[in-house]
């Protein structure tokens, strides 16, 4: 008995009863987009009626063609923008090559102040150096791309090389505008300048530019023996004044070091607040939570054998 000749192309049938068509590879369900390696009926028949039955079977005669091809065009769409060639064309060009280069060496110097800006312990006076560093190099940059020197552009370096016709001056209006957007961005931060330039430098900075709140007691402070020579610096040195001789400039040191350079304590707080709100704590009072997070948040050590001695001595008093 010969054998049954098998049905070469069943796939038109296959697309009317259960949605799915046949491409290259594999059969493509039109409806999920899922694909099946075997060219069984069988497993198609079961992907059908597991997960598609139940909505597709309403549509009958025409308006279930009508529904494939709109299923079918959808598909094609997906295919069509998935088409790399524009990409790859993009990629011969030596402007978008040229833009691509100048972008790459940009970002890397923005990701590095990004960078430098994150992090435990940063005061506002470091932000500021930061920024302010930055803004310098800005200027730097333009002169150098300017004249096509590309020691903080490598992949710019390595298109010239390439292409030694492509120009890259044009770049320079282009930091031009992005340093004035820092400037507006960080405007605010000049109000501070003056005051970052004491809290930095309380022992040199000209006296008569400075608040008239300050001067008299940065004037005992320039020639106060035990201070002069110290080599502490910033907020540590603000610590040493001693409160009843310098009241004003200890103020001035707190001020500035209690800003905020950056969002860091509050994201970490949001991390330290779900470990502490765990599900295994039942009787958690609003009162001992906030203890709780003042703990975790801060840097100052805690003096337990101090606190231990306080309520001894509190008991003490108490029998008393
Ligand atoms: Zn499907």
């Amino acid at each position: 008995m010969p054998k049954p000749q098998r049905e070469i192309y069943p796939y038109l049938a296959w697309e009317n009863d259960y949605l799915f068509i046949k491409d290259n590879i594999s059969l493509l369900c039109l409806v999920c987009k899922n694909r099946l390696q075997t060219f069984k009926k069988y497993n198609v028949q079961r992907h059908y009626a597991k997960f598609h039955e139940l909505e597709y079977e309403k549509y009958k005669g025409e308006l279930r063609k009508k529904k494939i091809n709109e299923l079918k065009n959808e598909i094609k769409l997906v295919q069509n923008s998935s088409d790399t060639t524009h990409f790859e064309k993009a990629l011969m060009d030596k402007t978008v090559l040229s833009e691509l280069a100048f972008l790459t060496d940009f970002t890397q110097h923005m990701n590095n102040l990004n960078l430098k800006l994150q992090g435990k312990n940063q005061s506002i006076s470091d932000v500021i150096h930061f920024i302010n560093g930055f803004r310098i190099k800005l200027n730097l940059f333009k002169i150098e791309i300017e004249k096509e020197e590309f020691h903080h552009f490598p992949c710019c370096q390595e298109i010239k090389e390439e292409h030694p016709d492509v120009d890259f001056t044009d770049f320079g209006d282009l930091i031009n505008e992005i340093a004035i957007d820092f400037h507006s961005r960080f405007k605010e931060l000049l109000i501070l300048e003056n005051d970052i330039l004491l809290f930095n430098n309380p022992l040199t900075v000209p006296i008569e530019k400075q608040n008239i709140k300050y001067r008299s007691e940065l004037c005992d402070l320039r020639v106060d023996p035990c201070l002069s020579m110290k080599k502490e610096t910033g907020i540590e040195f603000f610590k040493l004044l001693p409160k009843n001789l310098y009241p004003e400039l200890r103020n001035f040191g707190l001020r500035i070091a209690s800003m905020f350079g950056t969002t860091y304590s509050c994201e970490s707080a949001f991390s330290l607040i779900k470990l502490i709100k765990n599900k295994n704590r039942a009787s958690l009072t609003d009162d001992r939570l906030s203890t709780l997070m003042r703990i975790a948040i801060s840097k100052i050590e805690i003096d337990i054998e101090e606190l231990v001695n306080m309520k001894i001595n509190d008991e003490i008093n108490k029998k008393n």
